[in-house]
């Protein structure tokens, strides 16, 4: 999972890109980087690490330009080379740059194409690369002596042909504007905000409206599947629907786990519909223990507190802050894998042990993926002197890769993957587990907003929305995802480079920045 952000104004934007990637860390702690146009000069810093890390004073400054563009990166696919921080550049035509957030499911062959046929080259494996050499391919197409906003239009159709998968991306093309676009199902969001100045009127993509508020802007609205908006460096704003939407199928696990619940996207409450998780949650615990004998709700936090708060509400019981998060865990060296992600959970939360002793607790998280945070997390209410210790998961169990950018495990990773619930109940430790019924999520999140009767929801489904997905592609992303796969990845690359810190610096220096 990615954030991405594009702002066009009338004075510099590099403090307003930095403090909307702030508000986007979330999205993506990985990597970050910002470019700038300073009136056909392209500035760029980019490196692996969080925003307040990777942007000194010294890059900061050089960063002029009143348009630009930044990104924060989660890797799907498991690399971490700052080679593949973004966003990206291409010099032809005009000089290009884009940052996106999502997959294409046909990179490979993309890749290819552009290789073999387009003769372009390819620097990284990345997809994003390729993304951006498909629109400068597409744009290098448009003929003309001007730059049109029906030839970035036509540039963006083409891109939609050629690409699949779930992807929203902002490109400025240097001298002329910023264009953002999104996938024809609608799969990754990302929206439009404004705000007038004296100056005049400006504009802001970003992925989540909370990036928007945080530097006064007013959401407008999200962009439609298949739709692009350019914006040209005079302010001037064009938006046109670039071939058929396929759908209107955004991704639920932006409102389960990953969005911030104060933003809006797809014109639906994320903080809202957390709320809503937690009252479906509630009902079916009433169905399935109507003699419960539940007497404090937990959450673990941070992003399960919204659907706990309405799940202890509907049970009427008392809710309680039982685990306190240490905010500023450290860097951990070693890259993700089983046992660091099980220290870790140790590291990161701690009990509150007046809240547990002699209780019957039920502890609720949005989501369990490999089970190691519910294992671990109910150990530790035992040891606090919890007498029963139940789960309830705010959306059901995931059991299928995502393959439209969310880094979800190698299937034989999921714990739910080949178990029924009370198996994992029992493999996690709970009295008993309730996961959300999918329907009952689908309804949670619809509500807002009556034009979206669908969601791309496979990790839960194993239905994916764009219907390119066979065993084949399934299995190499395995290969691919899997921590083994990630470990291996890792050593090499410490073998290749030992001096990998070095090497980052070099190449985030690179470039105008
Ligand atoms: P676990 O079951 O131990 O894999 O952890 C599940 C918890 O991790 C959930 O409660 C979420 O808060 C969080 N989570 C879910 N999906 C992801 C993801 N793709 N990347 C990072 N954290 C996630």
């Amino acid at each position: 999972m990615c954030g991405i952000v594009g702002i066009v104004s009338h004075s510099p934007v590099n403090q307003g890109i930095y403090d909307a990637l702030t508000v986007l860390q979330h999205r993506g702690q990985d990597a970050a980087g910002i470019m700038t146009d300073d009136r056909g000069t392209l500035a760029t810093r980019k490196a692996n690490g969080l925003v307040r890390d990777v942007f000194r004073t010294r890059h900061m400054r050089r960063l002029r330009g009143n348009i630009g563009i930044g990104h924060v990166r989660y890797p799907t696919a498991g690399c971490s080379t700052s080679a593949e921080a973004q966003p990206f550049y291409v010099n032809s035509p005009y000089g290009i740059c884009l940052a996106h957030n999502g997959n294409l499911t046909n990179a490979d062959e993309l890749k290819a194409q552009l290789i073999n046929k387009d003769r372009r080259h390819l620097n990284t494996g990345s997809d994003t690369e390729a993304l951006l050499n498909v629109f400068a391919d597409e744009l290098h197409r448009q003929h003309g002596e001007q730059l049109l906003p029906e030839a970035v239009f036509a540039a963006v159709e083409g891109v939609h042909k050629r690409c699949t998968g779930g992807y929203a991306a902002i490109a400025m093309i240097i001298g002329h504007g910023i264009v953002a676009f999104r996938d024809p199902h609608g799969i990754r969001p990302v929206c439009i905000g404004r705000r007038e100045t004296d100056q005049g009127v400006e504009h802001m993509i970003a992925s989540e409206s909370v990036a928007l508020d945080a530097l006064g802007f007013e959401l407008v609205r999200d962009i439609k599947p298949a739709e692009a908006v350019y914006i040209q460096s005079d302010g001037t704003l064009h938006s046109r629907q670039c071939g058929p939407a396929k759908g209107y199928a955004p991704c639920i696990f932006e409102f389960v786990y990953f969005s911030r619940p104060d933003s809006i996207i797809d014109k639906i409450s994320v903080y809202k519909s957390r709320l809503r998780m937690g009252e479906r949650l509630a009902d079916k615990i009433l169905q399935q223990h109507p003699d419960h004998d539940i007497d404090v709700v937990i959450p673990i936090p941070d992003s399960s507190r919204t659907s706990a708060l309405q799940v202890a509400h509907h049970l009427g019981v008392k809710y309680r802050e039982g685990f306190i998060k240490n905010r500023y865990i450290g860097r951990t060296f070693i890259m993700p894998g089983q046992e660091q992600r099980r220290r870790s959970v140790r590291q990161k939360l701690n009990a509150i042990s007046l809240e547990f002793a002699g209780k019957n607790v039920l502890l609720v998280d949005d989501s369990i993926v490999r089970g190691t945070t519910s294992r671990q997390i109910i150990e530790m209410a035992r040891e606090a002197g919890a007498r029963k210790v139940y789960f309830a998961s705010a959306s059901p169990a995931v059991r299928y890769p995502n393959v439209y950018g969310i880094d979800m495990p190698a299937v034989d990773e999921f714990i739910a993957h080949d178990r029924s619930d009370d198996e994992v109940g029992d493999l996690i430790g709970a009295d008993w587990l309730i996961y959300q019924d999918l329907k009952d999520l689908f309804l949670s999140v619809e509500y807002d907003n009556s034009e979206i009767r669908d969601f791309d929801a496979s990790c839960f489904s194993g239905d994916y929305v764009t219907g390119d997905i066979t065993e084949q592609y399934l299995d190499d992303l395995e290969k691919q995802r899997s921590d083994g796969a990630k470990k291996k990845r890792k050593a090499k690359l410490r073998q290749l480079n030992k001096n990998n810190d070095e090497l980052d610096d070099l190449c985030s220096g690179s470039g105008a920045g």
